[in-house]
């Protein structure tokens, strides 16, 4: 099975702590779906084209700046080059965007998952944050999703911004619980260096918050969350039983997925090793030349690797890693050292290793990374 993604390079305005790839010239929306239906038709009669697409996900960017007309004309190319069957079909899309013609246009189009971008309902950090969208835009959106019965949605949130106490974030997750989300991603803001907010940090105009204050966003996100119904299955995603993402789970598990539009991944398992390749970054030679000259790197990636990667991946998430998977899908068996690391670790419950699969506690999924280096060191 596959996924798609496709990328929607087009935002209103920079957000600043985003450093994903985006042009704010609007003019450019027309002719660059045009192009990205040349970049989709070149998989026609493709190896890519032969399994079935059960996940299609428009990310960006900021997708809902697309009309019913760029949509329709999107997804009639993917149906007719690829055979689809997609189980989820997901949108991000900001509030400002967000109206009940809008989402019934959606429906239309067989999008049954919103992404929605919230961050907070408190409007001084969305001002910080320099977000489109306003406290009212975000009540209002979620308002037209329930008016609309939307099949599905996730809010993002942000936590571990400069100022936010942990008061105004569990008054931020108590607003969004009265909306019923059936997910929700909570991000830590960090700190890129190329974006407003880099500079601002480096010039020593903003402090981020210490360690122990963004651990103490973790826990209240977690908990409020809890007793929300929401429970945490990735350390950044939270969600009720069953209504975990598709998408993005295949991410984590390593499945094919194609990416299209400029920057976009793609990842695709060729026997032994899995190949990943990233288009340009860059909306003028795509527009030029959207079907040639795309990629930018590719690489192979040999099953090692990517067992250390599964090892990342699948240690953020409480389904954990089995050693059978280990051995099976990436002939990686667990050293001696390493199966001593994970005894010892149990014993400071930070793991688990019952029935021989791999999983982070609660304590453990706090610093998995940290963990998960360790773990790879002792091989
Ligand atoms: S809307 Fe999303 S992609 Fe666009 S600048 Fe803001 S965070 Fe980045």
């Amino acid at each position: 099975m596959t996924g798609i993604y496709i990328h929607i390079p087009f935002c209103k305005q920079a957000c600043s702590y985003c450093d994903f790839y985006f042009s704010t010239r609007k003019q450019l929306i027309a002719p660059f779906v045009k192009a990205l239906i040349i970049e989709i038709e070149s998989y026609r009669d493709t190896p890519f084209t032969k399994n079935p697409v059960k996940t299609i996900y428009l990310g960006g960017g900021t997708p809902s700046l697309l009309n019913e007309q760029h949509l329709a004309s999107i997804f009639e190319a993917l149906h007719s080059v690829f055979d689809t069957d997609p189980e989820e079909v997901t949108i991000e899309v900001n509030p400002d965007d967000v109206s009940d013609e809008y989402l019934k246009m959606l429906i239309r189009l067989d999008v049954d998952r919103l992404s929605m971008g919230i961050q907070s309902f408190q409007q001084e950090l969305l001002t910080f944050m320099h977000r489109a969208h306003s406290r009212e835009e975000a009540l209002k959106a979620l308002e037209s999703i329930q008016k609309t019965g939307f099949p599905a949605f996730t809010a993002d949130l942000i936590y571990g911004n400069p100022g936010q106490s942990v008061q105004m974030l569990e008054k931020d997750i108590q607003q969004l619980l009265l909306f019923d989300p059936p997910h929700v991603s909570a991000y830590s803001l960090t700190v890129e260096p190329k974006t407003r907010l880099g500079k601002q940090v480096e010039l020593g105009r903003i402090r981020p918050p210490d360690d122990e204050v963004v651990a103490e966003h973790f826990d209240c996100v977690e908990s409020n969350l809890r007793d929300g119904g929401l429970q945490r299955y990735e350390v950044s995603n939270f969600a009720k039983s069953g209504r975990e993402a598709h998408h993005n789970s295949n991410y984590w598990n390593h499945r094919n997925y194609i990416g299209f539009g400029p920057s976009a991944h793609s990842f695709w398992w060729d026997n032994t090793a899995a190949r990943r390749w990233n288009n340009r970054a860059d909306l003028k030679k795509y527009l030029a030349s959207p079907a040639a000259d795309v990629v930018e790197e590719s690489e192979i990636i040999p099953l090692h690797s990517l067992a250390e990667e599964r090892l990342f991946l699948g240690l953020r998430t409480i389904w954990g890693v089995s050693e059978t998977e280990l051995k099976d899908r990436y002939q990686y068996e667990l050293s001696d050292l390493q199966l001593e690391w994970i005894h010892q670790q149990t014993g400071r419950g930070v793991v688990t290793f019952d029935d021989k699969i791999l999983k982070m506690t609660g304590t453990g999924l706090k610093i998995s990374d940290l963990l998960v280096v360790d773990l790879l060191s002792k091989k």
